[in-house]
């Protein structure tokens, strides 16, 4: 039993831990895989007092910076496990939130797949988002050969390769332009009749040769044998079915909140996110907290999640002092 259970495995949850810590609270965190988000394509230049490798900031560096995102998170955590948490990997993640009461208190039950059961005075929800499948035939039996939700290795290994981004908002761009680089033919996919995406890099990636846009196309299907060898998509001008042969697909259509476990436990709005007070990061459930991207607040920035968490922290240790 902890005076405070964290859920989650980024930048939030080892922030907020240790902010806990710091209180001489015990707390656990309760982690389903390392890193998080944090531990894929990063530009560290938005990580305030971060000088990346070479002391450049400003360097975009696809090739380094997964590598310096899931570093940080490493980092934090060692902060935290210095300072007395414990971190449990728990088995597929936390499924199921409830609590009992004993002695006029909540006390709260954390239950991972494996049915290992975590007991806590409080709870503090780091849980993040993750990628928004596409949701179409093919794709979960590709992933890991040939389909992808993000840069997850260095763009230069796409080098002379046909790739699809499907989703052209900022996070497709973005991989786009470090693709474009390498890939002998790179097709962006995209739903709407437009591409999203800040100027510049809509700019950057006009001056490309090797890259064409495929808009209001409908993905319907990824297809392959052994590796992913096309996407098939339907135009939503035309109606016609059509194929187009990559032997990569980068799907980028954004991000969902890992909030399932906590609906009908705490408020979430539309999107799934934990509704909180922004002041105190209490969520509407008594006693639980929560903290980064999992959360209703609008904005989704390594250094917010880190901030937030620390907040959250502090406000749930006041809150256990308190009551
Ligand atoms: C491709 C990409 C590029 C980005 N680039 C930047 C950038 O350049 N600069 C920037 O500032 N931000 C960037 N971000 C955003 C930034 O990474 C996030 O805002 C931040 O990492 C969020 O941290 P978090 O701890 O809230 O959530 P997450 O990083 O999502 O961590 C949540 C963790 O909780 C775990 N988890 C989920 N459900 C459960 C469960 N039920 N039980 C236990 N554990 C669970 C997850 O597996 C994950 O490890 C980027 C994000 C992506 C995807």
């Amino acid at each position: 039993m902890y005076d405070v259970l964290v859920v989650g495995s980024g930048i939030a949850s080892f922030s907020a831990a240790m902010f806990a810590a710091k209180k001489k609270v015990t707390v656990q965190v309760i982690a389903d895989a390392t890193g998080g988000q944090a531990a894929r394509q990063w530009d560290m230049y938005s990580y305030p007092g971060y000088l990346g490798k070479d002391g450049d900031p400003r360097t975009k560096r696809a090739e380094q910076s997964s590598y310096d995102g899931a570093q940080l998170v490493q980092n934090i955590r060692k902060q935290a496990e210095e300072l007395g948490v414990a971190v449990a990997e728990a088995e597929g993640g936390i499924q199921k939130i409830s609590f009992r009461q004993e002695h006029n208190h909540e006390i709260f039950i954390l239950e991972d797949a494996g049915g290992n059961v975590y007991e806590g005075n409080t709870v503090i929800i780091a849980s993040g988002k993750k990628p928004r499948k596409l949701g179409v035939p093919g794709e979960d039996e590709f992933i890991g050969k040939g389909v992808s939700y993000g840069m997850e290795e260095s763009a230069q290994a796409f080098e002379g390769k046909s790739v699809a981004v499907v989703g052209a908002g900022n996070a497709g761009l973005d991989v786009a332009l470090a693709l474009s680089k390498y890939a002998k033919k790179l097709s962006i996919v995209e739903v709407g009749d437009r591409a999203g995406g800040d100027k510049s890099t809509q700019e950057k990636l006009a001056q490309s040769k090797n890259v064409v846009y495929i808009l209001n196309a409908a993905v319907q299907k990824i297809i392959g044998n052994e590796w992913v060898g096309g996407v098939e998509y339907i135009s939503k001008t035309t109606g016609e079915t059509n194929q187009l042969e990559v032997d990569q697909v980068f799907v980028t259509t954004g991000m969902n909140p890992n909030s399932d476990f906590l609906r009908g436990f705490c408020e979430v709005n539309q999107s799934g996110e934990v509704v909180i007070n922004p002041r105190t990061n209490a969520t509407s459930h008594v006693g639980v907290f929560a903290a980064g991207d999992v959360t209703d607040i609008p904005e989704k920035e390594a250094i917010i999640a880190a901030g937030e968490g620390a907040k959250a922290a502090l406000q749930c240790v006041k809150w256990l002092v308190d009551r």
